[in-house]
């Protein structure tokens, strides 16, 4: 009997459950809601700069080891762009100082004896700091376990923290900025490589992913939106998306969609409630040759600067503060930082393009932490997936992976039970 298994959501999260359960020789039904894959996570040509874009840029780690076990299965290994070894770029607007922060391979940090390779102005003393994030308690905000001025906190916490937890850096968990230094810095230079999509998101995380599960029969499904569940004691009985009930059967159901449409579905499931936006401005331009393929702004409005070879583009997090402002000042203010950092002409602005994800990932402060859900629901047949399940990281795309695992996981043990 083949066992089949209902995805309801193709971002990252149904995606890897979907991978994961095809490999096993389950059915997998995925419904999307949206006109194509990815979510959160995605691309699209973008008319106003005649070319492919992200959504938004997003980087990973090499020691984002669920991100490699899913490129690997896809056949999208290799199509992550990086350097050999560690090495971080930053540049203060307000000083015009440059550097570059650079751990070394191993897992002995021999860098931190090294001033030419640890922040500027932070002692080896300071450094060590951070290790106090990685034995946080649940309740510990990032404010509470680190000192919060100082180079240090200037020009490294604050700006890998806000990047990581999509926060004012304070405010954050200190348990999930330890999560992701625990799974990169504290495991040496070669955990810690920043890696990112080249071209696109959708030529590494997407495209591979619908291939590689249409060769093994999944049947993925575009606009089709999940309007409700109907449940029969412990089980879900079926699934409607507009057009009433269709039963479910002995099929298992992974829910993979974003937290406030899963609160909106499942009675009684608390959810992380509140979220933080992302803004990226994308500009059609070729970077200067030999521009760092990302840099680390400290002092203006642009936070991270990402020169792919046919655009630049921009990432500002925890930018609930911008979603509101005119979107042409915005790009002018924004251009004006990328211009110094990357040494071009600051009046030329290029045609520009500015994405304003509002409920870009949920607020990684430890009460929003504290909402998330298992991926094991109280109905036998159904399992949750998400970057806001209890993954134990902020949301990212490891967590989104990782939960999909956890999920088919679940899914495997209930399908055709
Ligand atoms: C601008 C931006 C920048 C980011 N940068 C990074 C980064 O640098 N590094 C990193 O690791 N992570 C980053 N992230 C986070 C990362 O994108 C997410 O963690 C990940 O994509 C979440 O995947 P998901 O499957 O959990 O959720 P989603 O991607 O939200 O997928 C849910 C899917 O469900 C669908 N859906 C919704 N409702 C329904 C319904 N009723 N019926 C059917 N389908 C439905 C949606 O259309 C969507 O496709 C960033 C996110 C954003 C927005």
């Amino acid at each position: 009997m083949t066992r089949t298994v209902r995805i309801v959501g193709a971002g990252l999260s149904g995606l890897s459950a979907a991978v994961e359960l095809a490999a096993d020789g389950y059915r997998v039904e995925i419904d999307e809601a949206a006109a194509g894959a990815g979510g959160r996570c995605r691309s699209y040509h973008d008319p106003q700069l005649g070319r492919v874009i992200d959504n938004g840029n997003h980087l990973v780690l090499s020691g984002n080891t669920a991100v490699a076990a899913y490129l690997d299965r896809i056949g999208a290994q290799g199509r992550l762009a990086g350097p050999d070894h560690a090495e971080f770029d930053f540049h203060d607007l307000r000083t015009a100082k440059r550097w570059q922060v650079a751990p070394n391979d191993g897992r002995v940090p021999w860098w931190l004896l090294s001033p030419a390779r640890r922040t500027p102005g932070a002692s080896l003393r300071d450094h060590l700091a951070l290790g106090r994030l990685i034995s946080a308690g649940p309740e510990q905000r990032v404010g509470d376990v680190v000192k919060t001025e100082g180079p240090l906190w200037e020009r490294l916490i604050e700006p890998v923290v806000v990047a990581a937890l999509n926060v004012p850096a304070k405010e954050g968990s200190a348990r999930l900025a330890g999560a992701v230094i625990a799974q990169s810095l504290a495991r040496g230079g070669r955990a810690s490589r920043p890696l990112i999509a080249d071209p696109t998101l959708d030529a590494a995380f997407v495209a591979p992913a619908l291939a590689h599960l249409a060769a093994r029969g999944a049947d993925v499904r575009f606009g089709r939106r999940l309007r409700a569940i109907t449940f029969e004691s412990d089980r879900v009985a079926g699934l409607d998306f507009g057009a009433g009930e269709e039963p479910v059967g002995d099929a298992a159901v992974v829910l993979a969609v974003p937290p406030w449409i899963a609160a909106e579905l499942l009675p009684g499931l608390i959810a992380p409630d509140r979220h933080s936006a992302i803004v990226n401005a994308h500009f059609a331009v070729d970077p200067p040759k030999g521009a760092r393929r990302m840099t680390g702004l400290i002092g203006g409005t642009a936070e991270w600067v990402f020169a792919f070879d046919d655009r630049v583009s921009v990432t500002i997090s925890a930018a609930d503060r911008l979603v509101d402002e005119d979107r042409e000042s915005l790009a002018r203010r924004i251009w004006a930082d990328v211009a110094r950092t990357l040494d071009m002409p600051p009046d030329a602005l290029p045609r520009w393009q500015i994405v304003k994800e509002k409920r870009a990932t949920f607020a990684a402060t430890p009460e929003q932490d504290a909402r998330r859900p298992s991926a094991k629901t109280r109905w036998k047949n159904l399992a949750l997936a998400g970057d806001w399940t209890q993954t134990g990281l902020p949301a990212t795309i490891e967590g989104a992976i990782r939960s999909g695992v956890a999920a088919a996981r679940l899914a495997k043990a209930s399908a055709g039970a």
